[in-house]
């Protein structure tokens, strides 16, 4: 690696979502359940499960075993032009069968952009199926985070993502995020709230024109935007403009599919009945890159049928359905389905729960959220909650830091007293913060 300090000039890494002239990162070496261990051998609970992803933590033996016996048995296969791997076949029927109404096809890729970027386009490829080429727009919003590449990075609302690289796109549309704590005028109720966000939904659509909108792409809970739960009524609200308007639902499950929520998937907590599923990061436990979309059975059927016509459906990519992803995804799935993964999830969300009911009437607190396993402490002010961050980090403990929100969304092997250390953590932090915090000299 080329030092910075010594040449002054850049380091051999470009890092993703980093300030390069910042300080060197730190280099992780070892993970231990859900503890990880630097090159200077200082240990860390990630309290945010890496990147809301490895939620069996750092070493299950099982999924290591997984991965080997198939790289022995069968290292790499594609699934084009009428092969599959045998392993990914079975990784398909069994998300299909876990998968909630009306999904019942999945396309593989292997990151979650790859699957927005994927899922965007099988939206538009379906408008083309089924008579409506003009509807090849979509609408998403203000602080979500749907990936990387073109299309999702367009989809994403964080100006960060677009500053510099031509972004977003004019295929998207935007409307407002579901931030009741930030957003709802005062005195605003969260219903009233919601039904305002489905109204400027509503007068969005009309003023653009439904018949150029292919697909909606919300988050069930939006993630790397702040931890932002739905409020009260939003996503039956919201369902009701988009189905009115005969306009696609994608939801973006990549965070909160395979349990987060303290369901299998976020759609099932809110009620929300979705055209389209993208899935990525828990559904490897991020032990391997796989991603997928999931698609309604209409969808299915107008899209093989049109497919059919012009001789292949031109969309997939190398490693797709990668057979060692599927053979970790099948064992994460029987791990999950052997730990009863709501159960287990609600159970220490609510652990988790008590834990931060008690940060309510700290100074500098602005709202506390939670919905099974992922949590946000918000602050009032960005630079306390960067401030009690950087305390944590001193203390062995990674929260996500989002402007003024820490995120918490620990892997679920954590036990209750790897949430009581988390939390300990955060009581001192905020602590040693406090003087600041409460604007004291
Ligand atoms: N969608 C959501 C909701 C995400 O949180 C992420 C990643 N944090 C992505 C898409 C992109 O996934 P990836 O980084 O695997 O490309």
């Amino acid at each position: 690696m080329l030092d910075a300090g010594a040449k002054g000039g850049p380091m051999s890494q470009l890092y993703p979502f980093t300030d390069p002239q910042a300080a060197a990162p730190r280099r992780i070496v070892s993970g231990h359940g859900i503890r990880v261990r630097d090159d200077q051998g200082r240990e860390f609970i990630d309290a945010v499960a890496a990147l809301w992803c490895a939620s069996l933590g750092f070493d299950d033996a099982r999924l290591r075993r997984a991965a080997s016996e198939q790289m022995a048995e069968l290292a790499y296969y594609h699934s084009f032009m009428g092969r599959t791997p045998a392993v990914t076949e079975r990784l398909a029927d069994r998300l299909v069968a876990r998968l909630p109404a009306p999904l019942s096809q999945v396309f593989f890729a292997t990151s979650g952009s790859e699957a927005v970027e994927s899922a965007a386009k099988i939206a538009r490829y379906y408008q083309s199926a089924r008579g409506r080429p003009d509807k090849m727009r979509f609408i998403a919003r203000e602080g979500a985070y749907h990936g990387s590449g073109q299309m999702s990075a367009a989809l994403t609302g964080l100006s960060y993502c677009h500053t510099g690289f031509g972004l977003p796109l004019p295929a998207v549309l935007r409307t407002g995020r579901p931030h009741h704590f930030r957003d709802a005028e005062p005195g605003e109720s969260e219903i009233a709230f919601s039904k305002r966000r489905a109204r400027e939904l509503d007068a969005l659509i009309r003023a653009e024109d439904a018949g150029t909108i292919a697909a909606f792409i919300g988050e069930p809970a939006m993630g790397a935007g702040g931890v932002i739960l739905p409020p009260e009524g939003y996503w039956a609200e919201i369902q009701e403009v988009l189905a009115r308007h005969d306009i696609l639902l994608i939801a973006d499950e990549i965070i909160t599919g395979f349990g987060r929520t303290g369901e299998w998937f976020g759609c099932e907590t809110w009620g929300i009945r979705p055209d389209m599923m993208t899935l990525a990061k828990q559904l490897t436990a991020s032990y391997f890159p796989l991603s997928a979309v999931a698609i309604s059975g209409e969808m299915a059927r107008a899209i093989g049928g049109f497919a059919h016509q012009h001789g292949t459906f031109g969309h997939g990519f190398t490693y797709g359905g990668h057979p060692v992803g599927s053979a970790v995804a099948l064992e994460t799935l029987d791990i999950y389905e052997e730990m009863d993964l709501p159960a287990q999830v609600a159970r220490l969300g609510a652990h988790l729960g008590r834990r931060l009911a008690r940060l309510a009437d700290r100074p500098g607190i602005g709202q506390l959220r939670r919905q099974g396993l992922l949590a946000a402490v918000e602050m009032t002010r960005a630079e306390d909650a960067a401030r009690v961050a950087a305390e944590a980090e001193q203390r062995g403990v990674f929260f996500r830091l989002i402007g003024p929100v820490l995120a918490i969304a620990p892997p679920y092997v954590a036990t209750p007293e790897d949430l009581d250390a988390i939390m300990d953590v955060m009581e001192a932090a905020l602590d040693a913060c406090a003087v600041e915090v409460a604007g004291v000299p």
